[in-house]
């Protein structure tokens, strides 16, 4: 055996593998360091998704000769002026991503300083040609050709052109949303495909990168702990994606992924958002350098924080405060989307339609009595409620003054029309009613430790699956706190002692426990204690709402929209399903082509 050197060139290529896995990582590091130069303007150019050409293009500092000469070696940066590796004020620092890029392609960079001359070097596969004198304008052009030509096996491993562009593109965007001052511009084979102006404002440029409607359904984030400090935006409940890409975190303006966040924002939003949905939000995470290493990856894309749970706990918190604060707010994409289903028939409206929007009074012809009996006929959690706010008949034009209106029509025994000052509101009585329910028991929970429960005089037996038994006996505890109590009874039967209070002579406790026995097998109930128990009370408050199919009389109506306005986070079901949607006479008006 015989130890030897490597030489320089291979050297470089197998540390490139490590800084540049693919065009994107590339283009990366192209476009920080273009942002490391002060660039107002950085323009991306690049074909095949990045695998034949980048080229990339700013109006920043540019280089001199001595410097150009200097940038493409390894180890070589202008960047930590005093060997300090916790301060860090670039995004670049170890000097080695041009060395790599030259290492695995033809790379070419011309440049000129503002007052300089303007000079470019070549460098193939590692090779370094002298360097020439150029015509280039300030700032730097940077041209990479035939990416991982000198690294065949790496190559190999890239996946489609298409592949490739979707990840210099999420590259750019996380960029462009950490440096909203900077313009950004991307082609792809010669189609614009990014074009984000200079000087945008942070929520002008979240709006541009993320979607108009994610600038519109989202709450702003701010929250200081510690020396920590924590903006952005999230939105609300109603507006989900059905993937969590649409995540992102800066930490002290650089774009970085954890799997921290992923699992602060399941945490913060486990209570409104079914599984399968994720919020979208950019988060801005600011702290001492001190207290984060971002020297953990060559790519510089991770991070390490001193005190990962501080930064978990603080961003559960300001998104949790931040949904609440929302109350009853949906997003406004659902009544947007209730317009354009309003799609106006050539021929005309069938009268049998036009006769939903009937006067008022048609909605209601029979009367209901007096209010003791109206309290009696409704749904027990409404009654404390009914009470109060109707002990005399409401004058119509009161109840219109309440955000979500008076009722006038129960429609397909589901929907409520409500009159509103401004417009009008479609309650679904059920993911209403469910909402309820659920901040009902969660208040309870609060209040006294435990979920108020109704024991049952004989025990209801009820048989299911051995195994689902013993799924749900291992949770007897949980259970026991929510006011459902369970024992074995025999292997393949359970008796259930008792059932929360609100759920009494409304819930079918068989099918309940069967639902809840599948929530567990499907994980749903994973994570910690307030987790599950919240989990298992959403299970509860469905099986305890009114379903839909339950012909309501307007005080019970107008009654469940005041407990809506009185309760947090109405304004969706426990899955993130809006509970009503709002429109305005404006929009009604507009559907009319009377504006
Ligand atoms: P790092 O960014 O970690 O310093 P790089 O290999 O990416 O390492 O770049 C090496 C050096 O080249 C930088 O420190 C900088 O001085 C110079 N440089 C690279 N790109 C540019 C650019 N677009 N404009 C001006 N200088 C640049
Ligand atoms: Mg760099």
């Amino acid at each position: 055996m015989r130890i030897r050197y490597l030489p320089e060139t291979l050297i470089n290529q197998i540390a490139a593998g490590e800084v540049i896995e693919r065009p994107a990582a590339a283009v990366k590091e192209l476009a920080e360091n273009a942002v490391d130069a002060g660039a107002s303007e950085i323009a991306i150019d690049i074909r095949q998704g990045g695998k034949s050409l980048i080229v990339i293009a700013d109006n920043g500092s540019g280089m001199n000769e001595t410097e150009l000469a200097a940038s493409v070696d390894r180890h070589a940066t202008s960047k930590l002026p005093s060997d300090d590796l916790l301060d860090i004020k670039h995004l670049g620092f170890r000097g080695e991503a041009l060395a790599s890029i030259a290492a695995v392609s033809r790379l070419e960079i011309a440049t000129r300083q503002q007052d300089g001359e303007s000079w470019s070097i070549a460098v193939e596969g590692g090779r370094k040609h002298p360097i020439k004198a150029a015509g280039h304008p300030s700032g730097t052009q940077i041209t990479v050709r035939d990416l991982f030509y000198a690294t065949p096996a790496r190559l190999k491993f890239l996946k489609s052109d298409r592949a490739e562009y979707m990840a210099v593109r999420d590259i750019i965007q996380r960029l462009a949303m950490a440096f909203p001052a900077i313009g950004f511009r991307l082609n792809h084979d010669g189609v614009k495909s990014l074009h984000y102006p200079a000087f945008q404002s942070l929520e002008d440029r979240l709006s541009a990168v993320m979607g108009r409607d994610f600038g519109q359904n989202a709450f702003p984030v701010s929250f200081e702990r510690e020396g920590v400090i924590l903006s952005g935006l999230a939105s609300l409940p109603t507006y989900h994606k059905a993937t969590a890409q649409h995540q992102y975190l800066f930490v002290n303006g650089r774009p970085v992924r954890d799997k921290l966040l992923t699992g602060a924002v399941r945490g913060a939003y486990a209570d409104v958002l079914h599984r399968g949905v994720h919020p979208a939000l950019a988060l801005f995470v600011t702290l001492p350098a001190q207290e984060v290493d971002v020297n953990v990856h060559p790519a510089k894309a991770e991070v390490r924080f001193e005190k990962p749970d501080l930064i978990r706990g603080m961003i559960v918190s300001a998104l949790k405060h931040g949904i609440h604060a929302q109350g009853f707010r949906p997003s406004n994409t659902t009544s947007g989307a209730a317009l354009q289903k309003f799609t106006i028939s050539p021929h005309g409206l069938a009268p049998a339609n036009t006769s939903f929007w009937a006067a008022p009074q048609s909605a209601s012809p029979q009367s209901y009595g007096n209010l003791a009996e109206a309290a009696q006929n409704i749904y027990e959690p409404l009654a404390p409620l009914v009470a109060r706010t109707y002990e005399a008949p409401a004058p119509q034009a009161d109840t219109q003054q309440y955000p979500l209106g008076a009722a006038m029509a129960h429609l397909h025994e589901n929907y409520i029309i409500a009159q509103t000052q401004s417009g009008l509101v479609i309650v679904d009585q059920h993911a209403a009613h469910e909402r309820l329910v659920y901040e009902r028991f969660k208040a309870q929970m609060a209040a006294s430790g435990g979920v108020e429960k109704q024991g049952l005089l004989t025990p209801d037996i009820i048989t299911m699956d051995e195994a689902d038994c013993a799924a749900l006996l291992d949770h007897g505890d949980i259970f026991a706190s929510a006011g459902l109590e369970i024992e074995s009874f025999g292997i393949d039967a359970l008796a259930v002692r008792s059932i929360p209070a609100l759920l009494s002579g409304r819930a079918n406790i068989s099918k309940l426990l069967g639902e809840l026995a599948a929530d567990i097998r499907d994980n749903n109930h994973a994570g910690g204690l307030e987790e599950k128990l919240n989990a298992l009370l959403s299970t509860m408050a469905c099986h305890g709402s009114i379903r839909s199919g339950r012909k309501l009389n307007p005080d019970e109506m107008n009654a469940l929209l005041r407990q809506m306005e009185e309760t947090p986070l109405s304004g969706q079901c426990n899955h993130g399903r809006p509970t009503y949607i709002a429109l305005s006479l404006q929009d009604i008006e507009k559907l009319f082509h009377r504006r």
